[in-house]
């Protein structure tokens, strides 16, 4: 059956596969250690591509001792201009000079626990594309926004605000991570066909708002709970690009399993 479906499903976007581990505020120097320790020695396929997001503090660590080449490191956040007087931020001026190519901005946490709302996450992304980054974008609905039907409405507004500030060759440095909330650290995963239908969504809107080019090489994430067993199934969808994984991503063999999964679909 795997073969079968294999053969008839179709990528609808065509850019590369792009998994992204995102270890939110969890670990210790000794955890990362024995993280990076397993990520070292899985094996990726060649045509995937990988960032993981460490704390801040444990970045240069990451840096230092993931000697695995098919990884890139990312930052959870950075501030939304120059830095200055802002403390406790780090803006992407200082992630671009540390060496750090990825920032993943407007997660659903800092949506709720922070404050940020759609407009600010925009001028976020235009200012870390500006400094060389590359942004994974977050956007996604909550329990109730679905249960309304506004799914699609919500993600269309989250895009929209920062499609009102970049340009559209901004967008070939953005991954979108579409990730609802209710399935974010809940075990509740999307089943493969709802994500399947909000991906076809987002790309559709790409296509109208900013270019048919650029919605068939825009990559979009799925996020929500994925593991290492569930990867397969969802990577077989043709508009799900490549996954953002949180709790999973703290297991190295299980993370790695992930990261190969486009490998048993498209
Ligand atoms: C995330 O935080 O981006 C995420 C998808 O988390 P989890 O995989 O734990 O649901």
């Amino acid at each position: 059956a795997a073969a079968q479906r294999r053969s008839v499903v179709v990528n609808a976007g065509t850019g590369k596969f792009i998994v992204g581990g995102n270890w939110k505020c969890n670990g210790t120097a000794e955890s990362v250690k024995s993280l990076v320790k397993e990520l070292n020695s899985g094996k990726i396929d060649a045509d995937v591509d990988v960032y993981v997001a460490p704390p801040f503090v444990f970045i240069p660590r990451v840096q230092k001792e993931l000697n695995n080449k098919n990884y890139a490191v990312a930052a959870q956040n950075c501030w939304v201009s120059a830095g200055g007087a802002f403390t406790g931020e780090v803006s992407a001026d200082m992630l671009a000079d540390a060496d750090i190519p990825w920032v993943i901005l407007g997660h659903s946490e800092r949506r709720a626990l922070c404050g940020e709302t759609n407009e600010f996450v925009g001028e976020k992304t235009k200012y870390a594309l500006s400094k060389g980054l590359k942004v994974a974008l977050c956007i996604g609905e909550t329990l109730e926004q679905r249960e309304a039907g506004t799914t699609l409405d919500i993600c269309r507004a989250q895009l929209k605000a920062v499609n009102d500030v970049v340009t559209a060759a901004d967008w070939e440095n953005i991954v979108i991570a579409y990730e609802p909330v209710w399935a974010i650290g809940t075990g509740k995963v999307a089943t493969p066909d709802q994500a399947q239908e909000v991906h076809a969504g987002i790309r559709k809107w790409c296509a109208d708002n900013i270019s048919p080019a650029i919605a068939s090489k825009i990559r979009i994430q799925y996020g929500g709970s994925v593991n290492a067993g569930n990867c397969d199934e969802l990577a077989q969808k043709e508009d799900i690009d490549g996954f953002l994984v949180g709790g999973a991503s703290l297991i190295g063999e299980a993370f790695v399993t992930i990261c190969n999964s486009a490998k048993h679909s498209k």
